[in-house]
């Protein structure tokens, strides 16, 4: 029998999931940690495996799940475009199965579940920076709208398993986060341009550059998740999580050539189809309702992720690097 508290983590060997499952541990808990490895990898949670605590679980989402537990983290969903791309509708259902039987498990435990829903929910977005009361601008046939729609619907579903069945919910809205443990081939801007100034190679900056993002180091993103869990019953969300500090690629790209001291150039590659071309959170509500704050500059988290990499690539040797865009899976 566990006493302590029981938390179920989807998603739990990707980027997100492996430091909340670390921080959850670090909390006390008895955490359970679903996966089926399509863009996770057994390295990122290696250092947990013999934790007297933690428990893996080879599992797709998409299927119904009978275990026992107090609260529900549902974070398994490919997030990099390329990797959600690649199989689009895997990817909504993904987000719309795994939804529906995550929630089907809280109803029959009387857990408290919490959604990764992320502010590509608001599209291209036309109100800059994006409050939770704005409903986006999204294109439902896409490239991206297998992720974006797929999350909008889990959205939906788990306000109206609220109203119908009182499921207790926590919705995020997840802006670009980054840090050590992203997948290096997954063709997310951090890490590609790290990746790439680490090798040598050119900065592949899409478009003018002049497109901006706001970028959240991982310690902050997982300590508002851990905040949001904890939060009153009526605190049910959305809440934007994300660092309202806004830069062009560009000026990413530039960052990262300085602090890598790399010898890399910046080149421009065509702008990919509905490319948001801004966004950055208002933070207010997660100011207000969960005294949350971000903490960590972008030159700072870059800083330890350039660490990471490099690391990483000298562990796995520059020369035999594998090719970005990668297939999703092969790290597992
Ligand atoms: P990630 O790809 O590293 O992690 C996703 C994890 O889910 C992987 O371990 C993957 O193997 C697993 N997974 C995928 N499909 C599954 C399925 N059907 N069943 C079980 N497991 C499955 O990505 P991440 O950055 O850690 O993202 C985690 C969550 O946060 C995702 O839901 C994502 O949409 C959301 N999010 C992340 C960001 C970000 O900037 N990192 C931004 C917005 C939203
Ligand atoms: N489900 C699950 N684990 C559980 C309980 C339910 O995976 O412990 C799944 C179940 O397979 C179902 C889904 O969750 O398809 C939704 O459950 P709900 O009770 O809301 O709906 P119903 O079972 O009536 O379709
Ligand atoms: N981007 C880029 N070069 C790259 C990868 C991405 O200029 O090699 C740009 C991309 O066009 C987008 C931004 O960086 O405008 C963020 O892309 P990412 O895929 O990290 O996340 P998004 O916020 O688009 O989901």
């Amino acid at each position: 029998m566990h006493l302590e508290k029981r938390v179920l983590v989807t998603g739990g060997a990707g980027f997100l999931g492996s430091h909340l499952c670390e921080n959850l541990l670090g909390q006390g808990a008895y955490v359970i940690c679903v996966d089926n490895f399509y863009t996770g990898a057994h390295a990122n949670i290696a250092h947990l495996r013999n934790h007297p605590r933690f428990e893996l679980i080879r599992h797709d989402v998409c299927f119904p799940l009978y275990v026992e537990v107090d609260e529900i983290y549902n974070l398994a969903c490919p997030a990099s475009p390329i990797h959600y791309q690649r199989d689009p509708v895997q990817t909504t259902k993904t987000s719309v199965m795994g939804a529906i039987n995550m929630l089907g498990l809280a109803k029959r435990v009387g857990a408290k579940i919490f959604q990764a829903s992320t502010s590509e929910v608001y599209g291209d977005p036309v109100v800059h920076p994006q409050p939770e009361s704005y409903w986006g601008n999204v294109n439902p046939i896409g490239p991206r709208s297998c992720y974006d729609e797929g999350k909008r619907c889990a959205e939906t579903l788990f306000f109206d398993y609220r109203k119908q069945h009182r499921i207790r919910i926590k919705v995020v809205r997840i802006f670009n986060t980054y840090g050590p443990r992203m997948h290096p081939n997954d063709g997310r801007v951090v890490s590609t341009f790290i990746v790439q100034a680490l090798r040598g190679e050119d900065l592949t900056v899409f478009g003018d550059g002049s497109q901006t993002r706001a970028f959240c180091y991982v310690s902050d993103q997982v300590d508002g998740f851990l905040r949001l869990m904890a939060s009153d019953d009526d605190v049910a969300g959305p809440v934007n999580i994300g660092n309202p500090d806004e830069f062009t690629m560009l000026e990413l790209a530039k960052e990262v050539i300085k602090l890598t001291g790399s010898k890399s150039r910046i080149i421009h590659n065509p702008l990919p189809a509905d490319d948001p071309k801004q966004r950055k959170p208002d933070i207010s509500l997660a100011r207000a309702k969960l005294g949350w704050t971000p903490s960590v500059p972008l030159r700072e988290g870059l800083r330890s992720t350039i660490a990471y990499f490099d690391e990483f690539l000298s562990r796995e040797g520059r020369a035999q690097a594998q090719p970005l865009a990668a297939l999703p899976g092969e790290l597992a």
